[in-house]
């Protein structure tokens, strides 16, 4: 079951720059910042009553993110939904027809498993789904 929109995720190309914008933004600093080195990004969190802004900088050229710049410049990136088991959820959908990038969950930022699904079986939007590790 899908629960909340957890956080959405911002494509940046410097975090540090657009991490100042934000922190105008919202008139607070960020309460984290994780380098995910298997994915090749370092986020930034900001927590927004129930969700939170996650802003991402490639840490390599051939980091997901990069690319998703080079081809459609700074913006959002991904919406991630909180779910009450990701195995359960991964299994759900792909019983419904949807494609996957992970078929199993994998560790992420913010103390998470995470898995994505391809933007291509829903509507041009990269979808992340998340579970708090306990
Ligand atoms: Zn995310």
């Amino acid at each position: 079951m899908m629960k909340k929109i957890e956080h959405i995720g911002i494509a940046v190309r410097n975090l540090n720059e657009t991490a100042v914008v934000y922190e105008k933004l919202f008139g607070k600093a960020a309460y984290k910042t994780e380098v995910v080195e298997s994915e090749g990004v370092s986020t930034m969190f900001f927590q927004i009553g129930e969700s939170k802004i996650e802003l991402l900088e490639a840490t390599n050229a051939d980091s997901p993110i990069a690319k998703f710049i080079e081809k459609k410049g700074e913006g959002i990136h991904h919406i991630a939904y909180d779910v009450e088991d990701i195995e359960k959820e991964i299994e759900r959908l792909k019983l419904e027809g949807f494609q996957l990038i992970h078929e199993q969950a994998k560790f992420g930022a913010d103390n998470k498993k995470i898995a994505f699904l391809h933007p291509k079986s829903t509507a041009g939007v990269l979808v992340e789904l998340c579970q708090e590790r306990s």
